[in-house]
């Protein structure tokens, strides 16, 4: 059975080449970056280079560049960073539709009886940026927004939301880690203090991110351990996964205008596509300000976990707008923070391109999910309610 990935939020294919670099730090030159001797210093190197790459796709300087264990690693130690380095300030600012990463950080510092802000978005998934302005207190530790969301690909104004906060003297944390490697990110224009990004979002392995940290930024390290990356994250570095990275860095700086031309291109197509051939559908967040290899659009009357079996069924890989809570299939918390109707938010699907992806692969999807709707809407009591309400049964 053919396979047609569409799920390139939750994770991408490791490119050949970032393979091909990291294969011989496996076996060949396994040395232990810290160690005196000439083994342990020619991996040092190649390590510093892989920083450099990172660098350069950031607009940062090396030094400001830290490896970690993944995205989440990044989002905690940032958040938790920061407020362990101003433990007199207790209040934390962030945003409704966050990824847990990040939003569970929040509810574990409300646990911890931190007061905690989190901003509203409206119906296209925007922020409130006066709503931001007017949360900032003299109290504020730190404010953390996404840079774009996961499941809607909606970006947030990051440079007016930095700025805002940066004219409060306070620091500002932003969880790249669907926009790095899609859109392109200067920090040398963007006062941000605390950037993460994960590799397994720009084809590099599982288990690799960075954290950012802009020079002079006050950050305790989360990790407590050696000295590596000067002291601000303990632990023996992944060496061939930094240098995968640091080989994903550089492609993705290469492949960028593809990305943002072709890639959006296919985007936009499918999703006209399917606006076109399945009545009742709608796409969530703002259509405009978003990455341009996301979509999430709603089946109304259908539920999204049926959509995704059956195109499963076909060897398509998307992902669904909800979360299996405790048995029940709830809407996810963007989509409920977004008010997208009870309907709609139910039958959500996500599909997520990459360089990878194939106009020939949106073709086959076009082909096959307008039948997979119309099959579940024909067993759908909602379906049925709504056609009676529309005097069309
Ligand atoms: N932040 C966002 C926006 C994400 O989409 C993800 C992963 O899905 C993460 C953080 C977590 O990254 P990791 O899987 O590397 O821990």
């Amino acid at each position: 059975m053919r396979t047609v990935y569409v799920d390139n939020n939750a994770t991408t294919k490791v490119a050949p080449e970032v393979l091909e670099a990291m294969m011989p730090y496996f076996s060949e030159y396994y040395g232990n970056p810290s160690s005196m001797h000439f083994f342990g210093g020619q991996v040092a190197r190649k390590v510093n280079e892989a920083r450099e790459r990172a660098a350069d796709l950031l607009g940062a300087d090396p030094s400001e560049i830290v490896f970690t264990g993944c995205g989440t690693e990044s989002d905690n130690a940032a958040i938790l960073g920061t407020v362990d380095s101003y433990p007199e300030k207790r209040h934390f600012i962030t945003t409704r539709v966050e990824h847990p990463a990040v939003g569970n950080v929040s509810t574990y510092l409300s646990r911890k009886g931190y007061h905690v802000t989190e901003l509203v978005v409206d119906r296209e998934g925007r922020l409130d940026l006066d709503e931001l302005k007017e949360s900032i207190t003299g109290q504020t530790a730190i404010v953390s927004a996404m840079y774009a969301n996961n499941e809607t690909g909606v970006i947030f104004p990051i440079e007016k939301i930095a700025e805002i906060v940066k004219e409060k003297g306070i620091p500002f944390h932003t969880d790249a880690v669907q926009a790095v490697g899609k859109i392109p990110i200067n920090l040398r224009k963007l006062p941000i203090d605390l950037l993460s990004l994960s590799g397994h979002k720009l084809h590099a392995p599982k288990g690799i991110g960075i954290l950012y940290i802009r020079k002079g930024t006050k950050f305790s390290p989360f990790m407590i351990g050696g000295h590596q990356e000067k002291g601000r994250r303990g632990g023996t570095e992944n060496v061939p996964y930094i240098i995968g990275l640091g080989k994903a860095c550089e492609l993705a700086q290469k492949n960028m205008e593809d990305e943002n031309t072709r890639v959006k291109a296919l985007r936009d197509y499918l999703e006209q596509k399917i606006l076109d051939r399945i009545p009742n559908t709608l796409v969530n967040g703002d259509r405009v300000n978003r990455l341009p290899n996301t979509v999430s659009v709603s089946f109304e009357y259908v539920e999204g976990e049926s959509i995704l079996l059956l195109l499963s069924d076909l060897g398509i890989c998307a992902s669904s707008g909800s979360a299996c809570t405790s048995g029940s299939l709830e809407p996810s918390h963007v989509l409920r923070a977004m008010g997208v109707p009870f309907t709609a938010a139910h039958g959500s699907i996500r599909f997520s391109l990459s360089v990878y992806s194939t106009k020939e692969e949106m073709d086959y999807i076009i082909e096959h999910l307008p039948p997979i709707i119309q099959r579940l809407r024909d067993i759908s009591p909602f379906w049925k309610d709504y056609l009676k309400s529309q005097g069309k049964k």
